[in-house]
């Protein structure tokens, strides 16, 4: 017998009851309180020093799993989680996680597994259609937005043709490569570019408008003073649906200045392209099909759990260029598929396409539009009676699932009145600023959100 797992009745046994457990917590998840209230080190020092010499059974974890890390878990499945970007599971997805634990595959190649490549190809192309993006782009999942920002960023590198890939960055002379974005673009795209060499100097920082988005002209006039002192402009990052306000970047006018200029034009939609599976939504991303590469979170807004982010870009070819660098021992012969390995960093690939095709196929996406559509409803809604009341302002235009809104009173009336909603155990809500303004802000994405969930919130305040 297996020394590991010598049968699997225990397994069996198990399973069935922590498919109950998960069962039961979603029926009674209204019990917990969403943003947990244990201190640093509470969870910790609960357990032993060291690990186990001899093992314990499942029943005993399961307790164990109740009584102390539970606590210490914020329900990021809560159906009152209104935090950052709520990270949207569902029954589908969990059941894709376990089917996709069970099978194990790595499909750093085709031949590794067929199914995990040709079913990535397959939901993408779902995916791509759904949104209505260009039917000749490519996608490939990775685990964050925040790496797939740092590809698309490495490719557009590549694709300025100073062979950086053979030459590196140092010694020779290279003049500074410059990378525009907003001062409320994403952290992930500062990041990517920094671990890329780019230098954080050459991160340019665009001026907003008055509805937060970045403004074309400066960018414009920002790329011409740069050409004009001899440096390089790289590539543009675009945001529909900003992660402080939701705010969306005139997608079709940075575009065509990214044309004009053959700048590497990247849109983040992490979040807010989830809503594009609904037709009416689309004009918020008018022009997007001038992208060189856009990304979008499946794990953000489309039911899908934690972690599933997609790298949508027209040159897979620029992509591949970069990051394809095949040692004996993988190479093959089958070069009509694709082997996913050699289009980014990572070799070992998890399976995340299993999850992403079940909540496809198992909801339907005229499922999926509705859920999307109520949730923005619900926040219309909130944003329409929170204007109701003179003590309350929005400080952005509601977008998309998002509402920013502050009481009358000092910023730090505001986050103690944050710290008091979230003390009471019934929702999450976290905060922002908007030019320098203390703003409480919900995010809605939860599959489970009913509008007495958000109703809460008027409740508290
Ligand atoms: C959340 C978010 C990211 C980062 O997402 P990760 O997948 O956590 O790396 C990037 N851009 C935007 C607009 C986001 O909202």
């Amino acid at each position: 017998m297996p020394k590991l797992d010598p049968t699997t009745t225990e397994f069996r046994e198990a399973g069935h009851r922590l498919v109950d457990w998960i069962g039961d917590y979603f029926d009674n998840i209204d019990r917990y309180p969403v943003l947990s209230r244990v201190q640093p080190g509470d969870v910790e020092k609960q357990f032993a020093a060291a690990a186990s010499e001899t093992g314990k059974p499942y029943d005993a974890l399961l307790a164990e799993f109740e009584e102390k890390i539970l606590p210490g878990i914020t329900h990021w499945n809560h159906p009152s989680f209104f935090a950052y970007f709520s990270i949207t599971g569902s029954q589908a997805g969990i059941l894709g996680e376990l089917l996709s634990a069970a099978i194990n595959a790595n499909g750093m190649l085709w031949k590794t597994s067929p199914s995990l490549t040709e079913l990535e190809t397959l939901a993408l192309r779902w995916v791509r259609d759904a949104l209505g993006l260009p039917s000749d782009w490519f996608g490939i999942i990775n685990d964050t937005a925040s790496i797939n920002v740092f590809l698309a960023l490495a490719a557009a590198r590549e694709n300025l043709g100073l062979n950086i890939r053979g030459e590196g960055m140092t010694g020779r002379e290279l003049p500074p490569l410059r990378v525009y974005l907003s001062e409320h673009t994403h952290s992930s795209a500062e990041k990517g570019a920094l671990a890329l060499g780019f230098g954080q100097k050459n991160v340019v920082k665009i001026a907003c408008d008055d509805n937060l988005r970045m403004r074309p002209e400066v960018l414009a006039d920002a790329i011409a003073n740069d050409r004009a002192n001899g440096m390089i402009p790289c590539a543009i990052v675009a945001t529909v649906g900003t992660t402080s306000s939701a705010a969306v970047d005139p997608i079709r006018a940075i575009g065509e200045i990214a044309s004009r200029e053959k700048i590497w034009y990247h849109i983040d939609a992490s979040y807010a392209g989830s809503a594009m599976i609904c037709p009416e939504y689309r004009v918020h991303w008018d022009g997007f099909e001038l992208a060189d590469s856009l990304i979008f979170n499946p794990h953000k807004w489309l039911f899908t759990p934690i972690d599933c982010s997609v790298l949508f870009t027209r040159k897979p070819n620029v992509l591949r260029e970069t990051f394809s660098l095949v040692p004996e021992y993988l190479t093959t012969t089958d070069t009509a598929e694709i082997n996913y390995m050699d289009y980014g960093l990572q070799l070992g690939r998890r399976f995340r396409a299993l999850k992403l095709w079940l909540v496809l196929e198992h909801y339907g996406l005229e499922r999926l539009r509705n859920v999307i559509r109520e949730q923005i409803g619900f926040a219309k809604r909130l944003a329409d009676e929170l204007q109701m009341r003179d003590d309350i302002e929005l400080i952005a235009p509601q977008m998309f699932s998002v509402v920013v809104f502050r009481k009358k009173g000092t910023d730090e009336e505001n986050a103690a009145l944050l710290e008091r909603m979230n003390a009471s155990g019934r929702l999450f809500v976290s905060h922002t600023k908007l030019r320098g303004r203390y703003g409480i802000r919900v995010a809605l994405g939860n599959g489970a959100t009913e509008w007495r969930h958000v109703q809460q919130i008027l409740d508290l305040l």
